[in-house]
């Protein structure tokens, strides 16, 4: 089964260039990884609900 085309983030957070998708080798997802300063952009759905704070 393929995993969801999750594919939310389109730029670094860090310095704005459009991100790569790839998978890491420590990692069996497809992550969104920057070419230009190797941030890797883990996407987690369910802690968006839960960062409000108190
Ligand atoms: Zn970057």
């Amino acid at each position: 089964m393929p995993w969801p085309p999750n594919r939310q983030i389109k730029h670094c957070r860090s310095c704005g260039t459009a991100v790569d998708y790839r998978i890491p080798s420590d990692d069996n997802r497809e992550r969104a990884v920057c070419p230009a300063c190797g941030t890797v952009h883990y996407e987690n759905p369910l802690n968006v609900v839960g960062t409000v704070p108190v």
